[in-house]
């Protein structure tokens, strides 16, 4: 079975081919500038005969109909886009749309580091912070495939403005504007990748660690909030972030020591699928359609 799948980004989208569960091919190219150019690129890549498409967007979507819901990253208006049809109608193939959160989630579950554990929660450090839940060996949808989003847990209701309405939302303190947002915040003329913040940290500067320990802090509050609540052990980490894990992890793991009596060990494991996780799980769901 050949399987396409597409993780749609801000600034850049990946694809990937499957074939069974082996990727067979993939690629990187810069978001088409409309969600129209965008349904061209893909049925491009559709041409190779493939039986299913699965699309994952960074934001809420509407998997009964295919249809983009609120996506406000990627370039172009996709609010309300019938992703689903329009992409079927140039490929002929069944569409399945997605939030790109919970296909990394069922990528790390089925093929990466969560592979045969039952209950895990995902968190996907990047622009912004996404996440996922897995109970009894599947992922949690809800009806704007919207659950699991551990980037907006409040950690702190007088933090930053977060780009959703609300203040102090884990995203601010561990999706890459924030991070770099604190780490200049003490001198304007310095503006640093989160990269660069993380091999500063790595160098001993003081205020770079404090910044990924505050990332890891917001974190493990959230990520242990977020075991109490659903019962979990297991927390997989991914994203273009989560090279700097290791030097969030002491934070985050006093948080999630401190609330030991409630909810127990917790494993966090780093996410193994690398940066195509998005689109290869998009392409594991598209099966399910097909
Ligand atoms: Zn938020």
């Amino acid at each position: 079975m050949t399987r396409l799948g597409i993780d749609v980004g801000g600034t850049y989208t990946k694809w990937v081919v499957l074939e069974g569960e082996t990727v067979v091919g993939e690629g990187t190219v810069p978001t088409p500038p409309d969600p129209d150019e965008t349904m061209t690129f893909v049925a491009s890549l559709a041409a190779r005969r493939v039986e299913s498409i699965g699309i994952g967007l960074p934001g809420h979507v509407d998997r009964d109909t295919g249809t983009a819901l609120f996506v406000p990253n990627p370039p172009g208006d996709w609010d309300g886009y019938p992703v689903g049809s329009r992409l079927s109608a140039l490929t002929g193939a069944p569409v399945t749309v997605v939030n790109d959160a919970r296909a990394f989630g069922l990528a790390e579950l089925l093929l990466g580091a969560a592979r045969g554990l039952p209950d895990v929660l995902f968190a996907v450090l990047g622009t912004g912070v996404g996440g996922a839940v897995a109970l009894r060996g599947g992922i949690l949808v809800g009806p704007r495939d919207n659950l699991g989003e551990i980037g907006h847990v409040t950690v702190s209701p007088w933090g930053p403005v977060c780009c959703c309405g609300n203040r102090g939302c884990v995203e601010t303190f561990a999706g890459g504007p924030g991070i770099v947002r604190a780490f200049g915040s003490g001198s304007p003329k310095e503006i640093a990748s989160p990269k660069e913040i993380a091999e500063a940290a790595r160098a001993g500067d003081g205020r770079a660690l404090g910044v990924l320990s505050r990332a890891g802090w917001a974190l493990g509050v959230a990520l242990g909030d977020a075991a109490a609540f659903f019962g979990v052990g297991t927390v997989v980490v991914g994203g273009g972030i989560s090279g700097a894990l290791d030097l969030m992890r002491s934070a985050l793991d006093k948080e999630l020591e401190r609330r030991r009596p409630l909810i127990g060990e917790i494993a966090v494991l780093p996410a193994v699928l690398g940066p195509m996780a998005g689109a290869i799980g998009a392409a594991l769901y598209g099966r399910r359609s097909g």
